[in-house]
């Protein structure tokens, strides 16, 4: 059976993506993914050489063919989004950045001028790293589809981890609580919450641990750069003992973390002392709650 593990974190900017990278080093059988599809980070490190691209369709949108179009305004008038705009050049046009696809004036157009067709989102990849495959994806500008990108990423690690033979996906996990997080964790074996001791951190860890036990997924904690507030690490262990959930990992500040990422390397293939050590414990203690 396959196993999947989510890495996130209740905002951008506290490791999740280093703690991923860490262990695309440590872990074995395994396909990697980026999961923060709005912002995906993870190819700066692991580096991927693209195998395979493909598009991402992400719903559907309209489409004026302006040859049938008479120009008779129902479109405009039955639109709610302000989606249809009305040029003296051009005549009635779509506003592709207002529009809604609901697929309204498609429907209430007398001449049959307006159609909905398959809309490319962004584009979705397979691609080699030198820790073997990973997929990952990136959505177009003001694209608004990131769940279901993340559901088609994670689809695609499981359709490969089958034909490979490997039993482990490991998922960088969106930042939040929003819907591309939900799609990141929904069904996997556990998830590893990444935070670190500040007021905004443990309120965005709180928020993320709810989610998780509201889908009953198995969670663990790793507190990153423990040290700059040890009074709010403290109250990250009351919080995780008090729900019975395991902190798997402290990490301390390590200015070499910084370095390691500038030299678009992960935490163990360059040396950063305490958080090399942790982090390889960290995934220790992760794997065996995996095959628990
Ligand atoms: S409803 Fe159809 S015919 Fe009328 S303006 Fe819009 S596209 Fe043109
Ligand atoms: S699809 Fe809906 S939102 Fe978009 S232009 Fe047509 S009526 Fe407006």
């Amino acid at each position: 059976m396959i196993k999947e593990l989510t890495i996130i974190s209740g905002k951008g900017g506290t490791g999740k993506t280093t703690i991923t990278a860490a262990f695309a080093s440590l872990c074995e059988n395994k396909i990697m993914t980026d999961c923060d599809v709005d912002a995906a980070d993870l190819h700066l490190i692991l580096q991927p050489e693209v195998l395979r691209q493909e598009s991402f369709i992400g719903g559907r949108a309209p489409v004026m063919d302006k040859s049938i179009c008479t120009e008779c305004g129902t479109c405009q008038e039955v639109c709610r989004f302000n989606g249809i705009d009305l040029d003296p050049d051009k005549g009635y046009t779509i506003n592709s950045f207002a529009c809604d696809n609901c697929a309204l004036c498609a429907f209430a157009c007398p001449e049959e001028a307006i159609s909905m067709v398959d809309s490319v989102n962004g584009n979705w990849f397979i691609s080699k790293t030198p820790y073997g495959k990973m997929v990952h994806a990136k959505l177009g500008i003001a694209e608004d589809n990131s769940g279901k990108l993340v559901t088609l990423v994670r689809q695609q690690a499981k359709k490969l981890a089958e034909d490979e033979g490997l039993s482990l996906i490991v998922n960088d996990g969106p930042p939040g609580i929003g819907c591309p997080v939900t799609a990141a964790i929904t069904g996997t074996s556990l998830v590893l919450v990444v935070t670190e001791p500040t007021l905004s951190g443990i309120h965005d860890m709180e928020r993320v641990v709810d989610l998780c036990r509201h889908f009953q997924i198995p969670v663990q904690v790793c507190i990153n750069k423990y040290s700059i507030n040890l009074v709010n690490t403290q109250k990250i262990r009351e919080y995780c003992a008090h729900l019975g959930i395991a902190i798997v990992g402290e990490l301390p500040f390590e200015p070499l973390v910084n370095k390691a990422l500038v030299a678009r390397q992960n935490v163990i293939d360059f040396e950063c002392g305490a958080v090399t050590r942790v982090v390889r414990k960290m995934w220790q203690e992760v794997e065996k709650q995996m095959m628990a």
